[in-house]
C-alpha cells in the first residue's frame, strides 16, 4: 500500500527540478533593443553562456553594423547597442 506513489507529488517534484535546471541553463535570451542607426526596434537572441561579450551584429532592418555590448550579472542579461564611428 505504501508502494503506491502519489502521482501529484511525483509530478511536482519533477517540475521543480526541471524548473531549476531550466533556470540554470537559461543562457540564451531574447533581448529587445533599438538600432542606433535607423531607430527601429527589434529582437535578437543573445547567448550569454560565455559571459559578457562585445560583438557586431547587422541590423535586420537597415543592415548596418551594430556594436553589441553584452553584460551578464545576477539580474540577467543586459544588451546595449552602439554604433561605430
Ligand atoms: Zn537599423
Amino acid at each position: 500500500m505504501a508502494e503506491h506513489a502519489c502521482p501529484h507529488r511525483e509530478k511536482s517534484r519533477l517540475t521543480a527540478r526541471e524548473r531549476r535546471l531550466a533556470h540554470r541553463r537559461r543562457m540564451q535570451d531574447v533581448a529587445k533593443l533599438r538600432c542606433p542607426w535607423c531607430g527601429e526596434r527589434f529582437e535578437t537572441l543573445v547567448d550569454a553562456s560565455g559571459g559578457g561579450a562585445d560583438y557586431v551584429e547587422d541590423c535586420p532592418v537597415c543592415c548596418r553594423p551594430i556594436e553589441m555590448h553584452l553584460a551578464v550579472d545576477h539580474d540577467g542579461i543586459r544588451l546595449d547597442a552602439g554604433r561605430e564611428d
